[in-house]
């Protein structure tokens, strides 16, 4: 697998809104930003947002097409690949990407979280509805004076103790 030539300051493992946000900022900071990304975004998922602060409503593909427009814009550098395997190598990291190892000196971990998804038949329909929700943040301000039903799991809160 070839080397990538070129230096970078940071590369951002994770292109969902905090990754694209860090690449934003760098960016503005003069900093080569290099961003990979999977593109597996949780936030693709989101039908409609309504808590994002200047957007009364926007779907989660298109917060991330904006994200992504302004990294770019600002000079981040934005490419649509997997990072497997990461090393210390001095004062560097080399980061394995999908063709090559790509070198910097810092890396920011921006991979999300992954849903533990209660085995419920139509889910993905429902979320896509904005049926199923999955944060009070986001979603109780809509449900306001709607009948809900919570589902969860006690025993992640309140574990039992050991007899
Ligand atoms: C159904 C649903 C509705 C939601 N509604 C809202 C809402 O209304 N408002 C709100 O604020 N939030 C909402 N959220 C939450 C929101 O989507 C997450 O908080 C947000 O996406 C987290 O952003 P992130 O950048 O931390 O992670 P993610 O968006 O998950 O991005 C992580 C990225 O890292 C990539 N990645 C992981 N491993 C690697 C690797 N090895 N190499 C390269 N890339 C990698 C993934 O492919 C992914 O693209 C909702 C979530 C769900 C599931």
């Amino acid at each position: 697998m070839s080397r990538d030539t070129d230096a970078y300051d940071c590369i951002i493992i994770g292109g969902g809104p905090a990754g694209l946000t860090a690449a934003t900022y760098l960016a503005r900071f003069h900093r080569r930003a290099l961003l990979v990304d999977a593109g597996q975004s949780r936030a693709q998922l989101i039908p409609r947002a309504h808590n994002h602060p200047a957007f009364s409503a926007i779907s989660g593909v298109g917060l991330l097409e904006r994200l992504r427009m302004q990294a770019i814009e600002c000079g981040a550098l934005v490419s649509n690949e997997t990072a497997s395997d990461l090393e210390k190598c001095g004062a560097e990291f080399a980061l394995k990407l999908t063709e090559r190892i790509a070198v910097a000196p810092a890396v920011l971990i921006a991979t999300g979280l992954t849903d533990v998804r209660p085995k419920i038949a139509g889910l993905r329909e429902a979320e896509a509805k904005a049926i199923v929700r999955y944060c009070p943040v986001c979603d109780a301000f809509e449900a306001t004076d709607k009948r809900i039903a919570v589902i969860g799991t006690l025993a992640d809160v309140c574990p039992r103790p050991s007899s």
